[in-house]
């Protein structure tokens, strides 16, 4: 396995360097602009298929744009990436040829935003122990239940919904439907009110009697558990790339921090040089995590460990950069709008999403153990 980027993701990645810090706002609205920037450049569907209307580029090059793109607005990086890992992917994986024509190229295109609604009050971590019922009627079937969290719940035009048949058959009473904005009897609560990733919209999703035609079933009754699974690999490698993007933050904060310091006379104390020096040295380890699950699902190589590890490491790290870059910077980094600030508030919710990293941990030590 090579230990550096090729010619071309080196490229790439210059390219999202520049797209990110020349291009991309940082308020506090949502970040629509960051978004159809991203789509005009054809950045909704980097690693689908051109067939489908995408750019063609491999899972690794979606992964260095996530993480440019979140070095400077986290919120932008995790509409992207949930747009991309749990939104367009079920599709391409799973969808039928008829399902695929019609969603994937306005998805990948960037007319449409994808979304993945599998969260309840009664299933996080459980997932399995989801409550919304989807009873099968004349042509299709009716939604009933409510759904929590949903990243970009009211803004995305796909939602990729898990409802069950029958609770009493667990993870195999599940099945998957993608259900359209505008939809009867489908509502978007309010913004939820998080300690970061402001702007990105994180909503309650309603279903009331929603009906969907059975065309609208994404892969057989009963393997929607397996398919929200199997699609979480991808998503944690996602967020593992937010997290570099954070953490890297951090670290380009407090560097021109000292710098300019320096350039006033002051020299940082050693204890200060030896704080940076094991962030950037564990930075780059983490890097190596993510790109070796990167390309290891490129290669259709199964990576579930690598992929919880990857997004346990990194958004642990995400976390302790910003803390520890916000004790080497005092006072200036208390205030409630120093960028560092907004990057711990943004990291803390890395850990949480795609899988806690408790239930990471719980994964990676039952394949270690086997
Ligand atoms: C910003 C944000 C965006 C989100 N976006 C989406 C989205 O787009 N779609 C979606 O479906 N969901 C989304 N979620 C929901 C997210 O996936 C869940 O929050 C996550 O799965 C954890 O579930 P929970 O919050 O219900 O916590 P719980 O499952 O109730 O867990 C609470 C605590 O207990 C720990 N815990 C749970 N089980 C165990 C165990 N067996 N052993 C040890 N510790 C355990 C957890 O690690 C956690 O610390 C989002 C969440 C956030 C914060």
């Amino acid at each position: 396995m090579p230990f550096a980027l090729s010619d071309h993701h080196r490229i790439k990645r210059e390219e999202f360097r520049q797209f990110a810090d020349l291009e991309m706002d940082t308020g506090d609205h949502f970040p629509r602009d960051n978004l159809q920037k991203a789509a005009q450049r054809g950045y909704y569907g980097l690693p689908i298929p051109k067939e489908y209307g995408g750019q063609g580029e491999d899972f690794l090059t979606y992964i260095l744009f996530v993480e440019e793109i979140s070095r400077i607005c986290a919120s932008t990086g995790v509409i992207m990436a949930v747009h991309t890992s749990v939104g367009t992917f079920p599709l391409l994986y799973f969808g039928t040829e008829q399902q695929k024509t019609r969603y994937i190229p306005g998805l990948a295109g960037g007319e449409f935003l994808g979304a993945f609604a599998l969260t309840e009050a009664g299933a996080g971590s459980d997932a399995a122990a989801l409550s919304t019922t989807a009873v099968a009627v004349d042509g299709g079937y009716l939604l009933n239940g409510c759904k929590l969290f949903i990243t970009s719940g009211g803004e995305a035009d796909v939602y990729t919904v898990f409802a069950t048949a029958d609770r009493s058959l667990g993870r195999k009473g599940i099945s998957a439907f993608l259900v359209e904005k505008g939809m009867a009897g489908l509502t978007a609560g309010n913004p939820e009110k998080k300690m970061g990733l402001n702007r990105s919209h994180t909503t309650e999703l309603r279903m009331e009697d929603l009906f969907i035609p059975a065309s609208n079933r994404l892969g057989e009754e009963g393997t929607g558990f397996t398919i929200a699974m199997s699609l979480l690999d991808g998503g944690r490698i996602g967020i593992a790339a937010q997290g570099l993007g954070l953490a890297q933050a951090s670290l380009d904060y407090t560097i021109a921090h000292f710098k300019d310091l320096e350039a006033k006379g002051y020299k940082a104390e050693q204890s200060t040089c030896f704080i940076l020096a094991d962030l950037a040295a564990r930075l780059e380890a983490a890097r190596l995590l993510v790109y070796r699950a990167a390309a290891l699902k490129e290669m259709g190589i199964s990576c579930l460990k690598e992929a919880s590890m990857a997004k346990m490491f990194v958004t642990d790290l995400a976390v302790s950069a910003a803390s520890r870059c916000i004790d080497l910077c005092g006072r200036p980094a208390a205030a409630s709008d120093n960028p560092l600030t907004r990057y711990l508030c943004d990291a803390k919710a890395t850990q949480i999403y795609e899988g806690s990293n408790q239930v990471q941990r719980i994964l990676i030590a039952r394949e270690i153990l086997k």
